[in-house]
């Protein structure tokens, strides 16, 4: 039975991929090829990441042709104006993808380069495009609309297109799976605290608003991007340092967030660093704590009524310390950690808040992987 699909995620110097069940929802192996262009890797170009992916998964005993595979899918950071479904590839759709790689430079590049050989290296299936954009596709106006220049946004594509979405969608049915709820019923804010980090306010399975803009660096302070900051900056720095506008750029996105203000990106070392009295440590905590907190409040106001809140990803997944100050204080708003329950660790979907929180705080492991290898699925039946 064809019922398998490779769920392969390209970045610039990473190959992630994982062999996927979708219908019992097994991962049958994974992995992740790193160091990509690195002469010390011996690993060139995508290609040769594949080759090596293909080997591993050899050495497990699986062979990709003949292991009953029905699809691949691909996960893609930006669909830009045009994708927002899943989207089986063609030449055409490969044409049009080239287009959308303008508006996200950093990151559709290294994805077009795994579709392209991965397309070559395994001819036989169809190959399905899953954006991280499409959930966020149906943004109301008001959340999705700069304020800038009506004309010269329409012209550019300006819009806020939100990231992470197939994150977002994912927890967030999973929070109402475990919440015994109809998604449909619940008003939901989602924190996706990763190396990149998102914030979503979903109303009604719906989408009212995200913290990521045109491209991933808007919003909260994650690893190495600043997320909000005044655009004055960007124009003073090429005016007065004389940056370009590729470094304020590259500074933004590489050399920002927890990097920029500690030095350190990865929470767990910048937690010991706190508790070793670092005092930049300590102010990136609180920067990161602060736009978080600005965040969720933002979107208690929007939603009006809010049932749940969800952690997931990395940081929100395992770092109790950020889901206690993130919601601490907030009673009068409906919102009571448990810090006993806070505390414990625990494998999969569970509660954090008391019994008598009125919003349910959750902490909800991701499965990005098999939320695409579910959208493939549909996308290949359609
Ligand atoms: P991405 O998929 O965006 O690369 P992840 O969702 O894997 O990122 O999250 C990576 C982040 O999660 C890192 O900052 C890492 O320090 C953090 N993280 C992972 N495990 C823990 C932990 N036990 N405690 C605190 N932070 C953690």
């Amino acid at each position: 039975m064809f019922r398998r699909v490779l769920v392969l995620n390209s970045g610039s110097s990473s190959l992630k991929y994982q062999l996927i069940e979708p219908d019992s929802g097994t991962s049958l192996a994974d992995g992740i090829v790193e160091q990509i262009g690195e002469p010390s890797s011996g690993v060139a170009d995508h290609g040769a990441a594949l080759q090596v992916a293909f080997e591993k998964l050899c050495d497990q005993g699986i062979d990709l042709n003949a292991c009953g595979l029905a699809a691949v899918g691909h996960r893609v950071v930006h669909g830009g104006p045009v994708f927002y479904r899943p989207t089986v590839i063609d030449d055409a759709v490969i044409a049009e993808l080239e287009q959308v790689s303008v508006l996200a430079p950093l990151h559709n590049p290294p994805a077009l380069q795994g579709i392209e050989v991965a397309r070559a290296m395994l001819s036989s299936v169809p190959h399905v495009a899953v954006f991280d954009t499409a959930f966020f596709h149906d943004l109301p106006a008001a959340a999705a609309t700069y304020a800038i220049d009506r004309e010269l946004a329409k012209k550019w594509h300006i819009r806020r297109y939100g990231f992470h979405g197939t994150s977002h969608r994912y927890v967030s049915q999973q929070a109402a799976a475990f919440l015994y709820q109809p998604w449909e019923k619940l008003n939901q804010i989602v924190l996706h605290l990763g190396n990149g980090a998102s914030a979503s306010a979903i109303a009604g399975g719906r989408p009212v608003d995200t913290s990521m803009g045109l491209t991933p660096l808007e919003g909260l302070v994650m690893g190495t991007r600043s997320g909000d900051i005044d655009a004055g900056i960007v124009s003073y720095l090429h005016r007065e340092a004389e940056m370009s506008v590729d470094d304020i750029e590259s500074m933004l996105n590489h050399r920002s967030g927890l990097l920029g203000l500690a030095g350190e990106r990865d929470f767990r070392r910048l937690h010991q660093m706190i508790e070793s009295g670092d005092s930049s440590a300590r102010l990136a905590y609180d920067v990161f704590i602060h736009r978080l907190r600005k965040y969720i409040g933002g979107y208690l106001a929007i939603l009006g009524r809010t049932d749940a809140i969800s952690f997931t990803a990395g940081v929100g997944e395992n770092a109790a310390t950020v889901r206690l100050d993130a919601l601490s204080g907030l009673e009068g708003l409906g919102i009571e950690i448990d810090e006993r329950r806070n505390a414990a660790s625990g494998k999969g979907a569970r509660r954090i808040s008391t019994e008598a929180s009125a919003i349910a705080v959750l902490v909800v492991p991701t499965n990005e992987e098999l939320a695409i290898a579910r959208d493939c699925m549909r996308a290949i039946k359609a």
